[in-house]
């Protein structure tokens, strides 16, 4: 349920409201808008039912949601939410080029890493501590050395640090280092995790888990938000399907669809949807041109010998190229790089 406030309610009028809830044991999340200031309803539908919500002071009118999430809902925000790391803004027109290795391999390949995507326009590194492999005997990541690497490769770029925790027992030492906590798609579903990040505070990218419906990745970011934290970019990243030609299948169709069922920003992995290095450009260029609000790439200084998807791992110069084309696409969009 949620209500809308009319356009002349005071402070006063909303928190009146949230206090009422709150005493009959539901919660009440407020999102203050440019005009008009909308409360989520959440709780039991028996207890909020028997309150006089439309009586109360200030009260515009009050709406169901049908969906089954909420907080991320277009009807809770009607605006697209922005997502604030550092300097840098993601979401309504601002584009993130986020990029870097999978895996923190060593000092040197990771500072190369993050020196050279940054002189390409990435404006976010991204590189992976603790690794979700398939295998329990391939290489699991180098752990908390990688995040003191990590946080060396920010002094040395500037650039804001996305890297992925997969077990609450780590989220404290990763949220230390971490501008973005990634939360990986065999993750999605742990809901334990969702709750934990939600609490933390610092931004969390989402990722689509590879079976995952569009209203079971929205219904797991409701578990972040609905900690109290509203800053969270979504990612698709191909999903599984009977085609065997790429990794996963980009669902292309989930960027406008989700765009019209959520305010969050979604932005779009092409390197493990494709799973093939020559699929990165056209797919990354797909998802500009279907409204994405980033892209999140593999790059490794020498793919060769990465220990970590070196097959979807753009070299340098590649990088230098694909990341050309995007910044020209994202302008005729009409959209900053930021
Ligand atoms: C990754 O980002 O390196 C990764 C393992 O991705 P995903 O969780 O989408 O498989
Ligand atoms: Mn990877």
């Amino acid at each position: 349920m949620m209500i809308v406030m009319r356009k002349d309610a005071e402070p006063a009028d909303v928190q009146y409201i949230v206090d009422k809830l709150t005493e009959a044991g539901a919660d009440g999340h407020v999102s203050s808008g440019d005009v008009v200031t909308v409360i989520g309803v959440i709780g039991d539908r028996e207890v909020i039912s028997v309150l006089p919500l439309e009586a109360y002071p200030g009260v515009d009118k009050v709406l169901p949601i049908l969906r089954p999430f909420k907080l991320v809902s277009r009807e809770f925000r009607n605006s697209d939410s922005t997502v604030r790391v550092r300097d840098k803004v993601l979401g309504a027109g601002n584009f993130a080029l986020i990029a870097g290795p999978c895996s923190v391999e060593n000092r040197e390949q990771a500072i190369s890493a993050a020196r050279f995507v940054s002189d390409s326009g990435a404006t976010m590194l991204r590189g992976g501590a603790f690794k979700p492999r398939t295998s329990p005997y391939a290489f699991q990541g180098l752990g908390v050395e990688a995040l003191e690497i990590l946080a060396e490769a920010r002094e040395v770029t500037g650039l804001p640090i996305v890297t992925e925790v997969m077990d609450v027992r780590h989220l404290a030492e990763v949220a230390e280092v971490a501008d973005v906590l990634q939360v990986g798609a065999r993750n999605m579903h742990n809901f334990h995790l969702l709750s934990a990040v939600g609490e933390v505070g610092l931004p969390v990218l989402l990722k689509r888990g590879m079976s995952a419906t569009i209203d079971e990745f929205l219904m797991a970011a409701e578990y972040i938000v609905k900690e109290g934290n509203d800053q969270v970019i979504l990612c698709e990243r191909g999903i599984r399907t009977f085609e065997t030609a790429t990794r996963n299948t980009l669902d292309i169709a989930a960027i406008p669809v989700i765009k019209h069922l959520s305010h969050l920003p979604i932005i779009v992995d092409p390197s493990h949807a494709a799973g093939k290095v020559d699929l990165v450009e056209p797919l990354s260029l797909a998802a500009v041109a279907a409204g994405a609000d980033g892209l999140l790439i593999e790059a490794h200084p020498t793919p060769e010998s990465a220990l970590v998807d070196g097959g979807q791992s753009l070299n340098p110069e590649q990088f230098r190229h694909t990341a050309g084309k995007i910044a020209d696409l994202v302008r005729w969009t009409g959209k900053v790089m930021a």
